[in-house]
């Protein structure tokens, strides 16, 4: 293997508190990075760093780790400038606008996810990030949601089934919402599974109630993928404690919150993810990181 050592590095964040300067993010000054292949082989101090077959000079300039993304959905097609104008005048946000990217998402082309889905990526790898996520749920039948998870998968390991993004508007579904959450868990599962390493809802009013979430969780859980939650986003409600009654790697969004919502978070092993980007756009409450902090959640 190739060793190359990034080195003049004014501060590196290492992420280990056993290195550095003790803090929990492990920070050291004047650092030089050793990479063997496509592993770090050594991090320390710039003038303790061992020989290499190549080295980059970092120019004084910090390094970090690169960025995990754990929630987004990159696999759709149009936009949704109409209702984000309305937002921004003052309308409500309703989990309905969701219809509109479900439209044209299943008029597009493979070509055209696929392409989609790859200009996203590269523009988050340029701004740090190396970890993706991403889900399906703007696809919402068997061969929409399997396609959509399809290419993703081609382009990160770390895909979700987001079949229960919305119950579809097709009239077959408006009067019974029940046989929806029937194929979610269902013939969709069952499409989708391969192609997913996660499964998640949107567990809100207007979307999926607690019963049909812990219903679709499970579902996709005996089959092998791994629950998240979109939960308490737009309202007060049971997403948060079903995530982490379930296990859940994730409860995302964690808006409306009561104190045992805060309790299970501070106490289970899920994760409370929170997305201040959504209300920026949705001029909603932004969620109280410090709250959950100070109570000890991750
Ligand atoms: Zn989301």
């Amino acid at each position: 293997m190739t060793t190359t050592a990034l080195t003049n590095i004014a501060s590196l964040v290492t992420n280990d508190p056993s290195l550095g300067d003790g803090t929990p993010i492990g920070l050291i000054q004047n650092a030089a990075v050793v990479i063997d292949g496509d592993r770090i082989a050594w991090v320390g101090e710039s003038s303790k760093a061992p020989a290499t077959d190549n080295a980059l000079d970092a120019g004084g300039r910090a390094a970090v780790p690169g960025f995990v993304d754990s929630h987004s959905h990159l696999v759709f097609a149009g936009d949704r400038t109409q209702e984000f104008n309305a937002r921004m005048s003052g309308r409500a946000y309703s989990a309905g606008g969701i219809r509109t990217t479900v439209a044209a998402t299943r008029a597009a082309t493979d070509a055209e996810l696929g392409a989609n889905v790859a200009r996203y990526l590269a523009e988050a790898l340029r701004q740090g990030t190396t970890t993706q996520e991403t889900k399906s749920g703007y696809g919402l039948t068997v061969h929409d949601e399997a396609r959509a998870l399809r290419i993703a998968r081609e382009q990160t390991e770390e895909t979700t089934y987001l079949g229960a993004h919305i119950v579809p508007p097709d009239p077959a579904y408006a009067t019974d919402p029940a046989a929806y959450v029937a194929l979610v868990t269902g013939e969709m599962l069952d499409a989708c599974a391969p192609h997913a390493r996660w499964i998640d809802v949107f567990c809100e009013q207007g979307a999926f109630d607690g019963d049909q979430a812990r219903a679709i969780l499970t579902a996709g859980r005996a089959k092998g993928l791994h629950p998240r939650v979109h939960a308490n986003q737009l309202s007060y409600g049971p997403g948060v404690q079903l995530a982490v009654e379930l296990d859940a790697a994730s409860a995302d969004h964690c808006t409306h919150l009561t104190d045992a919502d805060v309790d299970a978070l501070a106490h289970g092993g899920t994760v409370a993810t929170l997305l201040p980007g959504a209300e920026f756009s949705t001029r909603a409450a932004w969620p109280d990181a410090r709250r959950l902090l100070d109570a000890g959640a991750t």
